[in-house]
């Protein structure tokens, strides 16, 4: 026992257990309860589960023999012979990528996430250290977490901030090479913030966070990196501040000299004002030629083709907040507040750093195919004289990491079927197309399995629900086991368009209660806590399924995150994505589904728009676009009931063999795993980076770097 404290103590200090479920359940199974209650936290449960309690599980369910096989895979995962990252980027060991994003979505109990951004960093991470892939992520530590969606009687949002415990994390002060630890300062206006800097390890990766709960800083200082978006737009330039240009004095501070600096969306656009600063002040540079080699070493993706997903500081805050960084990179103020805007002499408008990212960056892109066609078109003002297909935008479409997403049954399978080892070749077709070699009955129980997990937890969770609202127990409990279930699960904003459906009441009624083939609808999603349009379209839906006619068909569930997430991925039949088309700019919930065998259902937007091929999922409409939006919602609405009465809901139930299993369903099944899963992965996703945006950026600007 005294051994085996300090060994599971060691197994959650890196969060490769995040994507290891066979350590998640050696937590789970010392308190089953207690785990659930402490988010999953493996560190949480370690502190509070009571001595004899550990002492009796650990001899009833084989911990120790457990914790010896995971400690012994964590060693052998963190000294491997080698990797593809050590045969392709190996030219980048000694000078990794930086990656800046604002937000981190590893697991729950980490709340430095709000949406599907943090979750693709986190997924990026990810899959950078499964290939051995030398990168850094760069963040901010928000110390007091996120919040959580809770409806009150009125159905209405509410956003509650969830008690957390910081020192229920592994993190550890970063050092330098002194084995000092580590602080970085940002001059604000007239102030100066302070830092620490800490670490939190992703298998091979180093996550390095700022934490603003220092002494130096005044408690307005400290509230900077309270909360993730939370605050006014003074806030918000503060906190972008405090990552670009404290993120890139930590690297420094670190010893880390990174080859490429990679923006994962505009948030973090300042850390390039701070590497064009440094070259100037301590290598006496000239202010344009750093700026240029600066451009040179970033890459920047952009993430959204709504025009309100971009920041835009209000002139006067931003030369505020300009004005020291024009110093250090001895330009004239007006000169730097020209680089973040379309039109640098439009004195008076406003700075984005989006604009900012795009200038200084010579490779930047979009997330899908189609959104880079968007993007070159939103941003081609930029570049006067360029045509819109010569707008320096390309693509490189997400992807999802594989472990963090599937189930441990759906790996089971895919471990029989297409060997063993298939994790190491994800992004082969050849691995894919084995999925054809499973018997149809194999692949739809294995399903079944997990449909049944999924629809005890959403029971339970709508249960929980309503009994704290006062709302009367559904009698029966609502969801049929046996009918296609269907799940929506996003942020809540018009584009997405979540009420859809909604738009005719009894023909919904009459889909969804068939007497022969009925549907469930799973609705979950939250609003940003400032948006309360976001949140009318959560009342709006939640308010029509109290409804007696929807109440045993529709359900939503309250407050959508990682662990809501996993559990409808896993679980569901067939996941819905109907926005306008072309604001979703590549979506990827969708791709989480498609790996646990269930099949997407959507416009043909985002990574949609270049994956569907007819048979491997079903797509909602032709993808043209009709300019007026009324018009376009209604052929939408018309397109996906369509598609659900006279395709969806006929394979699901129809041509079903002796032992009840859909054929021409499952064959699709197979169809989408076999033609999507190699493609829309994490593993493909890092590959495509390192191959076409990191190691171009590297060698192209190691030749006017100075040695290291
Ligand atoms: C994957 C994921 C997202 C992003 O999915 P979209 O399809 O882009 O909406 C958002 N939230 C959670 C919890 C996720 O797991």
């Amino acid at each position: 026992m005294d051994k085996l404290i300090p060994k599971l103590h060691k197994l959650t200090q890196n969060l490769w257990w995040t994507w290891k479920p066979e350590v998640r359940t050696i937590f789970r199974d010392l308190d089953l309860e207690l785990y659930h209650k402490a988010h999953q936290n493996p560190m949480s449960v370690l502190k509070q589960i009571q001595p004899e309690q550990l002492e009796q599980r650990a001899a009833d369910v084989d911990i120790p023999a457990r914790v010896d096989r995971a400690l012994r895979q964590l060693k052998e995962y963190l000294t491997p012979v080698t990797t593809w990252g050590l045969t392709h980027a190996g030219a980048m060991r000694s000078r990794p990528i930086a990656y800046f994003c604002m937000e981190f979505g590893i697991h729950e109990s980490l709340p430095i996430y709000s949406g599907g951004l943090g979750i693709l960093a986190g997924d990026h991470l990810k899959a950078a250290s499964d290939l051995g892939v030398p990168l850094v992520g760069v963040g901010l530590l928000y110390h007091e977490g996120y919040t959580s969606q809770v409806l009150n009687t009125d159905l209405w949002q509410q956003d509650v901030v969830e008690p957390f415990d910081i020192a229920d994390l592994p993190l550890v002060p970063a050092v330098d090479h002194y084995g000092q630890p580590v602080q970085v300062s940002v001059e604000l206006p007239g102030r100066i913030a302070h830092a620490a800097v800490l670490e939190v390890q992703v298998g091979r990766i180093r996550l390095i966070l700022l934490d603003t709960r220092v002494k130096q800083n005044d408690p307005k200082d400290v509230a900077l990196a309270a909360r993730l978006y939370g605050g006014d737009q003074r806030m918000r330039i503060e906190q972008e501040l405090l990552l670009g240009v404290g993120g890139a004095r930590a690297l420094r501070a670190l010893g880390i000299n990174a080859s490429v600096f990679h923006l994962n969306e505009g948030h973090s656009a300042f850390a390039l004002l701070e590497r064009a600063r440094h070259r100037i002040q301590a290598d006496e540079m000239d202010p344009h030629l750093a700026l240029q080699e600066v451009a040179a070493a970033t890459v920047f993706t952009t993430h959204t083709p709504v025009e309100a997903g971009h920041d835009r500081f209000p002139a006067d805050l931003a030369a505020e907040h300009l004005r020291s960084l024009a110093e250090g990179l001895k330009l004239p103020l007006e000169e730097v507040m020209g680089l973040g805007r379309v039109n640098p002499h439009d004195h008076g408008s406003a700075f984005m750093p989006t604009v900012l990212a795009l200038k200084l960056s010579r490779r930047a892109n979009a997330v899908s195919a189609l959104h880079g066609v968007v993007s070159r078109k939103m941003w081609n003002h930029l570049y006067p004289g360029l045509r819109e297909e010569a707008v320096p935008i390309g693509h490189v479409t997400n992807g999802v990491h594989l472990p963090t997403w599937l189930a441990t049954e759906m790996n089971h399978l895919y471990e029989s079927h297409l060997g063993v080892a298939y994790q190491g070749s994800l992004t082969r077709p050849d691995t894919w197309s084995k999925i054809e070699g499973v018997s149809s009955a194999e692949l739809w129980e294995t399903k079944q399995v997990l449909k049944a997990r999924t629809l005890r937890f959403i029971r339970k969770s709508c249960a929980d629900t309503r009994e704290r609202l006062g709302l009367p127990e559904i009698d029966p409990a609502p969801l049929d086991p046996d009918a296609l279930t269907i799940g929506f699960a996003r942020r809540f904003v018009p584009y997405k368009r979540p009420d859809l459906l909604f738009t005719d009441l009894d023909r919904l009624d009459r889909l969804v209660n068939h007497p022969d083939r009925p549907v469930n609808l799973v609705f979950s999603g939250r609003a940003h806590p400032a948006d309360n349009t976001g949140k009318a379209l959560i009342q709006k839906v939640a308010r029509l399924l109290e409804d007696p006619r929807f109440r045993h068909r529709i359900v939503f569930i309250e407050n959508y995150n990682i662990r809501v997430g996993r559990l409808l991925y896993q679980g569901i039949d067939a996941w819905l994505n109907n926005p306008q088309r072309p604001l979703e700019a590549c979506g990827t919930s969708g791709m989480k589904v498609v790996l646990n065998g269930g099949l997407h259902i959507s416009i043909r937007d985002g990574w949609w728009a270049e994956a569907y091929d007819g048979q491997n999922g079903f797509a909602i409409g032709t993808g043209e676009t009709h300019a007026n939006q009324a018009i376009q919602d209604q052929r939408d609405a018309e397109d996906l009931f369509r598609l659900l009465e006279e395709e969806v809901v006929p394979m699901y139930y129809e041509n079903r063999n002796s032992v009840g299993v859909p054929r021409c369903w499952v064959e699709r099944i197979k169809q989408s795993i076999r033609t999507l899963a190699w493609r829309f992965n994490a593993d493909r996703m890092v590959k495509d980076y390192v191959d076409h945006l990191y190691l171009p950026a590297a060698i192209g600007s190691s030749c006017q770097m100075p040695p290291p």
